[in-house]
């Protein structure tokens, strides 16, 4: 396997691979950029296929992590861990432990923090063998990042209503959301609370049933989310789920969802401009999650980190007004914001563009 030259490797300061013979744990660890701070990410667990299908997934994750904390203003580099297993069937506290060593080995450059397959209490489990870990403070969710990601999803198809529909609300608006886990089931009661009508779908059925019975969302099958005609598709699942093929068959005016990496190829984003659909880029929507932790991080009341998330409405609305004036797609415009923010000399930020205008 090669790293240097795997197609998603985009000179990553470091990739390494960790192995511990008496758990199991086979996990890689990849910062991608440190020129603002210290890379933060999520350790995900996943049964990939191939560990070149794990290297890809955790290079493409972390880039998007620079890219994500540069446009949220965050003083945090990005990087990103994968562990490759089930978390339903290979999942022990010796193996979170383990990877807490592995973690602790890197000192400090990489932070962790949950994600698919893993939560708060792998977490506290890994923080027994290092202090480099972060998203576990006692809050009202006890530590979850997800209703801080669910919240900024929310308000960046608010901006995009708005933008799109000139409507002020998601009040007769038909959503589709692909996923209700962590993040869907959130994400769907802010829209029912906001008006809308919701469409669900999730390969957990228990996770579907909890979204059916408490918040009346109208369950669709999972092949059927992503081609149901609904005014905005929220994909809040896995990544890839917009290739040439699934772009073709939407019926969708507006994208917008958690789910990281959404776009399958960088063609895709033109793509979806040219079927005249208005995609809200995923690394600019579903950054409340590292906002959160960045928070939690240096202890910061709740109204400065909800007024942090709330800062993705003025970056994503900056976002669609360059796109309109160059005709340039919205995920392009988004990286080139980030891009100039990575710029040490630049002393750019995205408020300052924001007034500038
Ligand atoms: P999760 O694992 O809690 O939920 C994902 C849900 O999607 C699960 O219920 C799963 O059964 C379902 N699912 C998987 N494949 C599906 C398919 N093909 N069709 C329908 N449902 C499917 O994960 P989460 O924390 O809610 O995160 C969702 C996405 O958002 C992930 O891509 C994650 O990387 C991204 N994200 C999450 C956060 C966060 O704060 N949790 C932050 C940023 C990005």
């Amino acid at each position: 396997m090669s790293v240097f030259s795997a197609p998603a490797f985009d000179q990553h300061e470091l990739v390494t691979f960790g192995a511990d013979k008496g758990t199991g744990l086979r996990a890689i660890i990849a910062v991608h950029d440190t020129t603002l701070g210290p890379a933060v990410g999520g350790c995900r667990m996943f049964p990939y296929a191939s560990e070149e299908e794990a290297l890809h997934d955790v290079l493409r994750l972390s880039r998007g992590m620079t890219y994500k904390s540069a446009l949220a203003g965050l003083p945090l580099g990005g990087g990103k861990s994968v562990i490759i297993g089930d978390s339903r069937r290979d999942k022990t506290p010796a193996l979170m432990r383990a990877m807490g060593e592995f973690i602790h080995s890197q000192g400090g450059r990489y932070v962790a923090a949950e994600d698919s397959g893993t939560a708060v209490a792998d977490i506290r489990l890994m923080a027994e063998r290092t202090p480099h870990v972060s998203g576990m403070n006692d809050n009202e969710f006890g530590g979850d990042p997800s209703p801080s990601t669910a919240y900024g999803v929310f308000l960046g198809i608010r901006t995009a209503v708005r933008h799109r529909l000139g409507a002020d609300s998601c009040a007769g608006l038909r959503v589709a959301i692909q996923g209700l886990g962590h993040v869907g089931y959130y994400l769907a009661r802010h829209l029912r609370n906001d008006g809308a009508t919701v469409y669900g779908a999730d390969l957990n059925e228990a996770n579907l049933r909890r979204a059916v019975d408490e918040l009346g969302v109208m369950p669709v099958a999972a092949g059927e989310i992503l081609t149901l005609e609904v005014d905005i598709l929220s994909p809040c699942a896995m990544g890839a789920v917009l290739d040439g093929r699934s772009i073709a068959a939407l019926r969708a005016g507006i994208v917008a969802g958690a789910a990281n990496n959404q776009l399958a190829t960088a063609d895709d984003s033109a793509r979806l401009q040219d079927h005249g659909i208005l995609y809200c880029p995923d690394f600019l929507i579903n950054a409340g999650g590292i906002i959160d932790v960045h928070h939690q991080r240096i202890g910061s009341a709740d109204e400065v980190k909800r007024s942090h998330v709330e800062r993705i409405e003025q970056t994503l609305a900056e976002v669609l007004l360059r796109a309109d004036s160059t005709q340039r797609p919205t995920h392009e415009i988004a990286e080139d914001l980030a891009r100039e923010c990575l710029r040490p000399a630049s002393g750019l930020n995205v408020a300052a563009l924001r007034v500038a205008g």
